[in-house]
């Protein structure tokens, strides 16, 4: 038995990436673990990008409404927004103290955000440190990540392992990465990792003129409609492939290497794809954007649970470092 544990920003729209990186592996777990799973919402994680607290709430629901949508069982899982669980932020500043400070300097995702947006502020560098926190303060097991949160994943195990050195005890649980192998990082319309910071994500539930426009935008290059094209350069088919059966991808690889198959042409298989495969989730999701209420009760009752739980570990916590 293994306590599972995720968690995803409300830094903007949950996004295909989310989807295939963090829901679906970790709904997968969920249903085939006896014990409760851990599922929160980072919104605390998402000010280090989002200074507007309107969007940020809005971003909140739509997150909380996607893992819904995805089949997550209440009954099942400790549902939660992380700001509602303060004593996070609490045991993020002791584990600070016990984080070296050229590890953080070389998290590659700190360097990435920090060259490609304009606000670089201490949170950002910090990130590692409150992740390290939201896993260990529940004592998880298991935290299906993307290929992106690995370092991230060392890092917690490694602040975990010095505080239970220097205090004496292994008071905090060592977690385990659970990394999809055949997701890995998906890539966005720009074929940079798709990122809700980044403007380049794919939104499944977004109305379908608007969804048809994102798509559109994926980048390719300038390889004539006439000319065979190479599948494993281009974003459409990769991502496409990403959601299509064995055939479909197969079929499309073949249309690609013949000839007089535009990249056009490619688009609109994967839009139309995207709103055949995740209908019944399409539905699903726009249900809950419309009863906020629904989504706010399942997360009230999760946030009580979690309550219990973290402050058991962090008043073990406070007692092992004196300060209680
Ligand atoms: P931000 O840009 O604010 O960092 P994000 O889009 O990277 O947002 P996160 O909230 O940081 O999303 O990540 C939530 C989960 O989704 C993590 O498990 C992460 O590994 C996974 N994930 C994010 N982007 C991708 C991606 N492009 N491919 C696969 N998994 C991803
Ligand atoms: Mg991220």
């Amino acid at each position: 038995m293994a306590r599972v544990l995720t968690g995803i920003q409300s830094s903007g729209r949950p996004h295909l990436g989310n989807i295939l990186g963090a829901i679906v592996p970790a709904i997968q777990l969920a249903k085939e673990n006896q014990e409760e799973s851990y599922i929160f919402i980072a919104d605390f994680h998402s000010l280090t990008s989002s200074k507007d607290s309107e969007l940020r709430k809005q971003n909140t629901l739509a997150v909380a409404a996607a893992w819904l949508a995805f089949g997550l069982d209440i009954s099942k899982t400790v549902f939660y927004r992380q700001s509602r669980r303060p004593e996070v932020a609490e045991l993020t500043w002791y584990l600070n103290c016990f984080t070296p400070f050229p590890m953080l300097a070389n998290a590659h995702s700190f360097k990435d955000k920090s060259e490609r947006l304009a606000d670089v502020n201490a949170g950002l560098f910090t990130y590692p440190v409150l992740m390290a926190a939201d896993i260990l303060l529940y004592s998880a097991d298991l935290v299906p990540v993307g290929k992106d949160q690995m370092q991230h994943l060392e890092m917690t195990r490694d602040i975990a392992s010095t505080f239970n050195r220097i205090i004496g005890e292994d008071l905090l649980t060592i977690p385990e990465a659970r990394i999809s192998e055949s997701v890995k990082t998906i890539p966005g319309t720009d074929g940079q990792k798709m990122s809700k910071s980044y403007n380049n994500y794919i939104d499944i539930f977004l109305p379908e003129k608007q969804l048809k426009k994102v798509v559109n935008t994926i980048v390719t290059d300038s390889t004539p409609l006439e000319e065979p094209k190479d599948p494993d350069t281009c974003n459409v088919y990769k991502l496409y492939s990403l959601i299509a059966s064995e055939t479909q991808t197969q079929e499309m690889r073949a249309k690609y290497q013949g000839g007089n198959y535009g990249y056009g042409h490619a688009k609109k298989e994967f839009f139309e794809l995207i709103l055949t495969k995740y209908a019944e989730e399409r539905k699903a999701f726009d249900f809950y954007m419309s009863n906020p209420k629904e989504i706010e009760e399942k997360l009230a009752a999760g946030e009580e649970k979690a309550r219990q739980v973290g402050e058991k570990l962090l008043n073990q916590v406070r007692e092992k470092l004196g300060f209680r």
